[in-house]
């Protein structure tokens, strides 16, 4: 893929994708197909056990021909693992699979633009074919932020289609960090409503302290109570 053809996709797959039926709904050098959809609803219920667990749903499928060979889901919180992206545990699961670090002839769909990581792991597995939904503002490495694959002297393997259910990929993404805002948003709330409520509290204690000044006893001697805690 050469960089015109590279702006010719990005120009294209920006755009909204059509239904999933018929004829590729790209003219430009990544045609979409039907099995592209397919395919990237796979990688969204991958997505969805990522949000099961708590993390950033984004999930992976790796495709050779027709036969889904491994998937992934995104978790690098609870596996304290920086790289444990989607694409990267699919990858992993993939290549233990074939018993080959190279998965040559393989296809990999990604609900969300491969960050720089995924992109050089992926170029490594000698991957045919990358597909992803939502595109990624922030560290996407398919053209969002930068362009690994355009590389001539990088990627000799790999050609990348975006924007396959885009939006649906998106929404998932846009609905679980409204969700984690809202949950913040309440537990500072109940923070802030215990925090007023022991305030209050100790106001009441206060006041009987006042009307029945044989109740503020204090301990013989404060210094040792307090070093003691
Ligand atoms: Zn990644």
């Amino acid at each position: 893929m050469n960089p015109t053809d590279s702006d010719e996709t990005d120009e294209t797959t920006a755009a909204s994708v059509g239904e999933p039926e018929g004829e590729p709904i790209s003219s430009s050098v990544a045609p979409i197909y039907e099995r592209d959809y397919r395919f990237m609803a796979r990688a969204q219920a991958a997505a969805e056990e990522a949000r099961a667990a708590g993390e950033v749903p984004v999930g992976a499928v790796l495709v050779r021909g027709d036969e889904v060979i491994a998937t992934g889901f995104n978790h690098p919180i609870g596996a304290h693992d920086p790289s444990a992206h989607a694409e990267m545990v699919a990858l992993r699961a993939a290549a233990q699979h074939v018993e080959n670090y190279r998965l040559p002839g393989c296809e990999l769909y990604v609900t969300l633009e491969p960050c720089l990581m995924c992109a050089g792991a992926i170029m490594h597995a000698r991957i045919a074919r990358v597909v992803f939904g939502a595109r990624d503002p922030k560290t996407g490495a398919c053209g969002s932020v930068v362009d690994a694959f355009a590389n001539p002297q990088l990627n000799h393997h790999t050609s990348v289609t975006g924007g396959v259910l885009e939006g649906e990929c998106g929404a998932a993404l846009k609905s679980f960090f409204a969700e984690r805002r809202r949950a913040s948003r309440e537990a500072r709330a109940a923070a802030r409503a215990d925090a007023e409520a022991a305030a209050s509290d100790a106001d009441v204690k206060d006041a009987s302290h006042s009307a029945s000044p044989a109740n503020t006893a204090t301990p013989a001697n404060p210094g040792i109570a307090a070093a003691d805690e």
